[in-house]
């Protein structure tokens, strides 16, 4: 999987292979923006520009930053209401027992 990361040391746009927390150009450290990799390939030149402009500005930047707490919360979210599921429907599973 790809991700957009941006460098505010290099002010650059990086395309990387996962999630990559240091500059391939010049080590700096990264921040991974939310936008996924097939937006950002479809956007044309003018978008792309106007994405790493809102990067320079850290207000935006912090609005365009991918939250891992977030994802994180998903997932647990994710996980609780599907163990509520299991609850709601026991009968499914004594009939596999059988
Ligand atoms: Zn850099």
């Amino acid at each position: 999987m790809m991700y957009i990361h941006y460098c505010r040391h290099c002010q650059h746009i990086h395309i990387l292979n996962g999630h990559k927390l240091y500059c391939p150009r010049c080590c700096g450290h990264l921040t991974e923006l939310k936008t996924p990799y097939i937006k950002y390939v479809n956007m044309d030149r003018d978008a792309r520009k106007a994405l790493c402009a809102r990067c320079k500005d850290p207000e935006q930047l912090l609005l365009l930053t991918a939250s891992p707490k977030k994802t994180y919360d998903y997932a647990k979210w994710l996980q609780l209401s599907m163990s509520n599921v299991e609850n709601y429907h026991p009968g499914n599973y004594t009939a596999y027992s059988h």
